[in-house]
């Protein structure tokens, strides 16, 4: 048995979310001890999820008219390709048609919403396009549907989450 006092290693630490739980890790930004289920893993280490909020809440800068914007331009622009891509009638062609129209959405909703990020810009803008195209999937499925999955990734994809 040994009677020198613990060292800080041999403290035990617990989350600060969850008391129960038993940890090593802290957060490396405001150093509160969390669990392998409250850490989350960036590019600067691990840290806590209200670090990595606050984080994030200063990169997104959009308003919520952009978000209403975002709709509409994909949703508009969404509509008339795929229209496009059914007066055309070749499937291969939706190929290019999706992925022009999806970078052209794109461009456009970065540009009208003031190049500001959101956070659900991803969301919104995928959705928006799907929804425009769904009026004409029963017309042509092979021809919009590979539309669809074009157009959507890449008009979305421009505003996947990068920190
Ligand atoms: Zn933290
Ligand atoms: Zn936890």
């Amino acid at each position: 048995m040994s009677t020198s006092a613990p060292t800080e290693d041999e403290v035990k630490l617990y989350c600060t979310v969850h008391p129960d739980v038993e940890t090593t890790l802290r957060c490396n930004r405001c150093g509160r001890p969390m669990c392998t289920r409250c850490a989350v893993r960036t590019p600067v280490g691990y840290r806590c999820k209200e670090c990595v909020r606050a984080q994030q809440d200063r990169f997104f800068d959009a308003q919520a008219r952009d978000y209403l914007v975002a709709a509409a331009v994909s949703l508009a622009l969404s509509l008339a390709a795929a229209w496009l891509t059914v007066q055309i009638g070749w499937f291969y062609l939706a190929i290019f048609v999706g992925a022009a129209a999806g970078s052209m959405i794109g461009a456009a909703v970065w540009t009208l919403t003031g190049k500001r990020r959101g956070r659900y810009t991803v969301f919104v803008v995928g959705g928006a396009v799907v929804l425009g195209a769904l009026p004409f999937l029963l017309r042509a499925p092979l021809s919009v549907g590979i539309y669809l999955m074009l157009a959507t990734s890449t008009a979305a994809g421009r505003f996947r989450l990068r920190l």
